[in-house]
């Protein structure tokens, strides 16, 4: 035995709409000794994201299910506590899918050296990770900005939207953010550099977003779909590009609503403006895109040029009332635990 116990959170139940913390479980497992090839990774700070939504949910998706009893899925940064692989040291740090729990034995597969004096290691979760890798894949396959655009993306508070309007501006063209609240506006406008931020929450956000729409929309980058791809869909303008990258409002369950009727109008408007949506996951793009993104973005990080949030709470107990909270707005940027920091 390596002697640790290691404290892990694991799926109790299917969440049915809205996940409740009863759907989670916290365990005490204690940790194998580890083997030649293998490391002993303690969790230093967990990444929570919208897609571990999907994972808690029995339907069948671009990956599979966590089954009932396992393991939270999750990317993680981890210090090396004791190593038995040759290309890792005691006191490395790695950004390693972890999963849900404080401490982990690997066997190296997938871990990426991080090296903290380039940038905050925590920047491998978000800005510099997955979500800001997504922005960047999205926006330069699918989006396409080009000066003088006018793109739009909603949930521009967080490290996919934030990157989303960056990207934008940097290709010169304008952008346009959608948040929930006052407080999350006014930052995104200040801190990333939007050229409007409209609230979704206000009760007339759609006459809102057209207002500061004028010449209709080029590219909408669909982060959440509902209500807010309703009030998109007719700013569309012909050839616009539509990367659809998540659809958070309907994790927890489909709106209410004449779905049949918006789907028509959805379909007639491809048709009508000739628009390109097109889905994508993002590792579908890491094999031709990673090096180009590392260098580009973290250039730009690194210079201050490109901005990012990160929202921290602290134990890896309060992950579910995160995770939950994450799906309803009430994270304030890249949400990340600490787990064994504070
Ligand atoms: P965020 O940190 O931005 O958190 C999610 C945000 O979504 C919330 O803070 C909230 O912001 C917003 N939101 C939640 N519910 C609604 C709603 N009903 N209407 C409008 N906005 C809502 O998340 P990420 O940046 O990590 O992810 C953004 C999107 O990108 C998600 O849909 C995610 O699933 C997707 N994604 C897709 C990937 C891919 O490979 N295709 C990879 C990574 C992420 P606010 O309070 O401002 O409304």
């Amino acid at each position: 035995m390596s002697g640790i116990d290691a404290t892990q959170i694991v799926l109790a139940s299917r969440p049915d709409g809205r996940p409740t913390t009863d759907n989670f479980r916290l365990e005490t497992t204690s940790l194998p000794a580890i083997s030649p090839g293998q490391l002993l990774l303690r969790t230093d700070y967990l990444s929570l994201d919208p897609y571990m939504r999907g994972r808690m949910s029995g339907a069948k998706s671009y990956a599979e299910p966590t089954p009932v009893g396992g393991l939270m899925e999750g990317s993680g940064v981890a210090t090396v506590l004791e190593s038995k692989h040759p290309d890792f040291r005691e006191g490395d740090v790695v950004l390693a899918r972890t999963g849900w729990r404080t401490h982990a034995v690997s066997d190296a597969a997938g871990l990426r050296k991080l090296d903290d004096t380039l940038a905050p290691v925590t920047t491998a979760l978000g800005v510099l990770g997955m979500p800001g890798f997504t922005a960047y894949s999205g926006m330069k396959m699918i989006g396409k900005p080009k000066q003088g655009d006018t793109v739009v993306v909603a949930a521009a508070s967080g490290p996919v939207g934030s990157l989303v309007g960056q990207i934008a501006k940097r290709a010169g063209a304008r952008s346009v953010g959608i948040a929930g609240g006052k407080e999350k506006c006014a930052f995104a406008k200040s801190m990333f550099g939007f050229d409007e931020v409209v609230d979704h929450k206000s009760a007339d956000f759609a006459q809102q977003l057209a207002e500061v729409c004028p010449k209709g929309i080029d590219v909408y980058f669909e982060n959440v779909g509902g209500a807010v791809w309703q009030a998109v869909l007719p700013l569309l303008n012909t050839y616009a590009r539509v990367p659809v990258c998540g659809l958070i409002s309907q994790y927890n369950s489909f709106p209410a609503g004449d779905s049949q009727a918006l789907l028509a109008q959805t379909m007639h408007t491809v048709l009508a403006r000739s628009l390109t949506l097109r889905g994508y996951i993002n590792s579908e793009f890491a094999g031709e895109l990673y090096p180009s993104f590392l260098g580009e973005i973290g250039g730009a990080v690194a210079s201050g040029e490109i901005r990012y949030r990160e929202d921290f709470i602290d134990g890896l107990e309060n992950a579910p009332v995160g995770l939950i909270g994450l799906l309803e707005g009430n994270n304030f940027g890249k949400l990340i635990v600490r787990v064994n920091v504070r």
